[in-house]
């Protein structure tokens, strides 16, 4: 099946695009959860953010600031979140790596905790964990 950001990148599926360089593209999403709300995608088809490289990480990330300074700029946005749902079990939809930029307006808005409540039991038991560089067989 064909990858859908594929198409995008080769300009088979138009798109709004917000900033684009020689590795990366960055358009609107279809289905804005924010207004302005972006996609930053590598050029090569990785599915994982662990497919790319060392080099393809720092360009993708250096993409995602340009655009969020520059969402922030032009739409008057007064915070932004940045989101990669990475894997089936993250709720990743498109199998082509991507960052989502969700620009965001006016004071106290929610973060992380719309999606992910605090797991209280989960807590407790991270806070009497032993300190220091963990023992991965120790965490709850
Ligand atoms: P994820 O894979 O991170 O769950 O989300 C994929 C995102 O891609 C969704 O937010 C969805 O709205 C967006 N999307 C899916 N198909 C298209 C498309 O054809 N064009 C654009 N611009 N965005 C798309
Ligand atoms: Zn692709």
């Amino acid at each position: 099946m064909k990858c859908i950001f594929c198409e995008i990148i080769n300009k088979n599926i138009p798109s709004s695009i917000v900033y684009e360089d020689e590795g990366v593209i960055a358009f609107l999403d279809i289905n804005p959860r924010t207004r302005g709300h972006t996609l930053v995608v590598p050029k090569r088809h990785v599915s994982s953010l662990i497919e790319l490289s060392d080099e393809e990480v720092c360009e993708l990330f250096r993409d995602v600031k340009k655009c969020a300074e520059l969402l922030m700029k032009k739409l008057g946005a007064t915070g932004f979140n940045i989101g990669l749902n990475n894997g089936r079990s993250a709720g990743q939809l498109i199998e082509h790596v991507h960052v989502h930029i969700l620009p965001r307006y006016g004071d106290e808005g929610k973060g992380f905790e719309s999606a992910f409540p605090i797991d209280e039991e989960l807590s407790e038991k991270v806070k009497n964990m032993p300190k220091g560089l963990i023992d991965f067989s120790t965490l709850p």
